[in-house]
């Protein structure tokens, strides 16, 4: 009987179902000690200057790799994070080590912009204001290299206080970035409403500005847009020199993606792209 039930596509349907839920639970459960263990670490990637090839900044992105598990999507454990109710402490802990190696390439002499993403869920209140201030505090980190870069701006609940929020942010010296632009629900009205300084086009139209005219007519009206505007604008997900080529003849300057650097661990960006940097000998 027993053989037979489990046959059923159903049953199959929802084993499987309650197998995820299960391994969400887990997952949650082992958050702060995966912090603690080093299992949740930072990662780097580039921004490169594409007239000159020096790299002017970098991302930070959190990296999963569980022992046991493997490696784990961010997309994914955010999402559980949140449902933890531990996005406070994830983005916290990025924070930290993302200022502390900013901290240690400046002192390297090497003045980089230092970028950390952000979920709009945490700009419905000052707390996100404290913690940045402390973290830039205790690392020393030179806030007019901090970036951040609001992700799922869709998500952002009140815009009036979310407004609030990065008024403060930039009042500690910070700068604000736009993730993700153009898609989901971004929408002009947040690009109008909050105090950006910066946009990132999605990957999605610049992976597709060689093959689509539409993408191509996208992405040179957000690079427009932002000279008009004075606002900075860096193109994601560049895979190919094809692409990188004609964002350049587009005009964006500022572009992340695998063809230029992939991301990579601190003692990797250390010795990234050391002698191409001008922004070692303005400093
Ligand atoms: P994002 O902020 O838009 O980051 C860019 C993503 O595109 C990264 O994926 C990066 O590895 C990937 N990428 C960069 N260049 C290329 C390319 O040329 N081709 C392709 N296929 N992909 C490229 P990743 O690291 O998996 O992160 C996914 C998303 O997770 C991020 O998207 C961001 O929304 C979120 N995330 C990552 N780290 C954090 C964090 O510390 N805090 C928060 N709140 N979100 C984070
Ligand atoms: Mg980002
Ligand atoms: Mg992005
Ligand atoms: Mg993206």
């Amino acid at each position: 009987e027993e053989s037979s039930e489990a046959l059923q596509p159903i049953k199959i349907a929802e084993s499987s179902s309650r197998f995820d839920e299960l391994w969400d639970i887990s997952l949650r459960a082992r958050i702060d000690e995966a912090m603690e263990a080093g299992e949740i670490f930072c990662v780097y990637q580039p921004k490169i200057d594409t007239r000159n090839g020096n790299m002017t900044g970098v991302e930070a992105l959190v990296r999963w790799q569980d022992p046991a598990r493997g490696f784990i999507p961010p997309m994914h454990f955010i999402a559980q994070c949140e449902k933890a109710g531990r996005m406070d402490a994830l983005t916290e802990f990025v924070f930290e080590h993302a200022c502390a190696a900013g901290r240690l390439m400046h002192f390297r002499g090497r003045s980089i912009t230092m970028s950390v993403n952000i979920s709009a869920t945490l700009l419905s209140d000052m707390k996100i204001v404290g913690m940045v201030r402390n973290v830039l505090q205790a690392t020393g980190f030179d806030p007019r290299f901090l970036i951040l870069e609001v992700t799922e701006t869709s998500r952002i609940g009140n815009l009036e206080t979310a407004e609030m929020v990065l008024n403060e942010l930039k009042a500690l010296g910070t700068r604000i970035s736009m993730d993700d632009f153009g898609v989901g629900e971004t929408n002009f009205e947040t690009f109008f409403e909050l105090p950006f300084d910066e946009v990132k086009i999605d990957r999605l139209f610049v992976a597709n500005i060689t093959k689509s005219a539409k993408a191509k007519a996208i992405v040179t009206s957000v690079v427009q847009m932002g000279r008009d505007a004075r606002i900075g604008v860096v193109a994601e997900g560049a895979e190919d020199a094809e692409t990188l080529k004609l964002l350049t003849e587009i005009g964006c300057t500022h572009v992340q993606g695998y063809i230029l650097a992939r991301p990579m661990g601190l003692d990797n960006l250390m010795k990234f792209n050391e002698f191409g940097e001008s922004g070692a000998r303005e400093a």
